[in-house]
């Protein structure tokens, strides 16, 4: 998608002389902007309304993203149904005296004037500063950074990750912090939009009905757009994203709905809608491209020989929660050798993709959380069907070969669940010998569930069955890590309200990991 690298290179002194002279076909020329010569497509609004994004970083390049709705609430976001050409550009510096790349692509209205630009030829492990022009508007500018290269020995790694962002339930302050924190990108796991019906008891509200069109999945991806401290966030890093299951509907399976009446043909027809505008919405590259119900969003991302990111989707192959779902005892279908979360082709690829890599750091960006952890029920002890606790084949499976295959410093990355959890992983989570493979980071969510609480008697009481628990709470936030060659730190930021603005972020706990040592101290 990315134009051929054009020569000309931009300098201060030529772009002040060059605004009158208006001598250049390239709209960044003319200073000018949104004069009627200028404009190939009249709009109403500020095309540019729903921010700009960078995404999937790699040593020489990353994908720009935009989407052109001047009215984002509006049918087609307010635009033509014709197809705009759109301009773009990025530099090293913030003035964009120092172009290093620049071309038009075409915002195409079958693909809700979404525009993914995949530049190449930048330096690695570089900050870059880009901007779109389009219809005669200037997009603002994003801040984007490449990753080192793959042989590179980089002396850190700086990022955040989060899940979780219902809209109607809460704020999100917590990107108004991350926006400002030092990184070098941000991942989320899923749950980026809800698709539930509106709702009059939150703090925002959604629009219409529960969304099962591809107009109505666009539509609640540009309200969840509209927010400025996402836009903020999306603006200042590259972000690396996979979805959970609010992005289509609700503990979905593969191709099974949690509601009993809907045939599979029907609920992948939906399924179609919902990654076609999830892939418009995103700053992925064409590999994830959907066609039809199915979209490859699991992909590895290295960031040198510092650590390797597999981002998996445990939603899109995974076999139909055991048990009818709901969180209760451990079912005979849990221990279904049938039964997946990958699906073979995702396993496979990931065991090769572990098998091969020279990272020091191996880390798993997911959905639902692979610590079998019981939760107190009146005097039982209960398991969430729709978590890797429920599916108790393919869990051993993974751990066992991170141990056989003796993968270095596996850390695993999970959200889902509105809450904090900081766990060791073993094969065997009922024997206390069990020796300890990798560790496990669980995000609480950005906004869902509204403002969260510390529930240190809940907290208590889980890590009183689950030993393998360090540290549970169900405040808002995000967490913050800073990976070295030594250690790996995760910082849990608290959000200690979302239903009224201008909260804190108070770092509730840290955890270290060191190379070597797997499982998580608190220090
Ligand atoms: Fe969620
Ligand atoms: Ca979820």
């Amino acid at each position: 998608m990315s134009s051929p690298l054009c020569s000309l290179h931009w300098n201060r002194r030529f772009f002040l002389k060059s605004s009158a002279a208006a001598v250049m076909a390239w709209p960044f020329a003319d200073m000018r902007i949104g004069t009627a010569a200028q404009r190939k497509v009249t709009l109403s609004e500020y095309p540019f309304q729903l921010g700009v994004a960078s995404g999937d970083p790699l040593p020489d390049g990353v994908v720009l993203w935009t989407r052109l709705a001047p009215q984002p609430l509006q049918p087609a976001g307010g635009m033509p149904p014709e197809d705009v050409p759109v301009t773009w550009r990025i530099a090293r510096d913030e003035g964009f005296t120092d172009v290093v790349r620049e071309g038009t692509t075409t915002a195409s209205a079958d693909w809700a004037h979404s525009v993914h630009v995949e530049v190449d030829g930048l330096e690695p492990d570089h900050a870059y500063f880009y901007q779109f022009v389009a219809a005669g508007e200037k997009s603002p500018t994003g801040r984007t950074r490449t990753t080192p290269r793959r042989d590179a020995k980089p002396s850190e790694c700086r990022f955040a990750f989060a899940s979780c962002q219902h809209f109607e339930a809460g704020l999100y302050t917590a990107y108004e912090h991350m926006a400002k924190d030092d990184l070098h990108a941000v991942i989320h796991l899923g749950d980026y939009i809800y698709e539930g019906k509106e709702s009059t008891k939150g703090v925002r509200r959604h629009v219409g009905p529960e969304i099962k069109t591809l107009e109505d999945y666009r539509r609640r991806h540009a309200l969840y757009k509209t927010d400025p401290h996402l836009q903020a966030t999306h603006l200042a890093f590259p972000w690396i994203v996979t979805w959970d299951d609010h992005e289509f509907d609700n503990n979905c399976a593969g191709d099974v709905s949690e509601e009993k009446n809907v045939s599979s043909a029907d609920f992948l027809v939906r399924r179609a809608n919902a990654y076609k505008a999830y892939y418009e919405h995103m700053p992925l590259r064409k590999s994830a491209l959907p066609k039809g119900p199915d979209m490859q969003i699991y992909r590895n991302l290295p960031y040198g020989t510092l650590a390797d990111f597999c981002v998996l989707d445990t939603r899109q192959y995974l076999s139909d929660q055991p048990c009818g779902d709901g969180t209760k005892l451990q079912c005979p279908e849990c221990f279904d050798p049938q039964m997946t979360m990958l699906g073979a082709q995702q396993e496979a690829w990931l065991s090769e993709q572990l098998t091969r890599s020279p990272a020091t750091w191996n880390v798993l960006a997911q959905q639902v959380m692979v610590a079998r952890a019981k939760r107190p029920r009146n005097d039982q002890e209960v398991v969430s069907m729709d978590q890797w606790g429920g599916y108790d084949v393919p869990r051993t499976r993974l751990l066992k070969f991170l141990q056989d295959a003796k993968i270095s410093n596996p850390v695993v990355l999970t959200g889902d669940i509105h809450s904090n959890w900081v766990n060791d992983l073993k094969v065997d989570f009922d024997d206390a010998s069990s020796p300890i493979i990798a560790s496990e980071f669980v995000g609480t969510s950005i906004s869902s569930g509204g403002d969260g609480d510390l529930r240190a008697e809940a907290a208590a009481a889980i890590r009183t069955i689950n030993p393998f628990v360090h540290f549970h709470s169900a405040e808002r936030g995000y967490v913050r890590c800073r990976v070295t060659p030594e250690t790996w730190q995760s910082d849990y930021c608290a959000i200690p309200y979302v239903t009224r603005p201008g909260a804190p972020c108070e770092i509730r706990a840290s955890f270290v990991v060191e190379n070597g040592r797997p499982g998580p101290q608190q220090v």
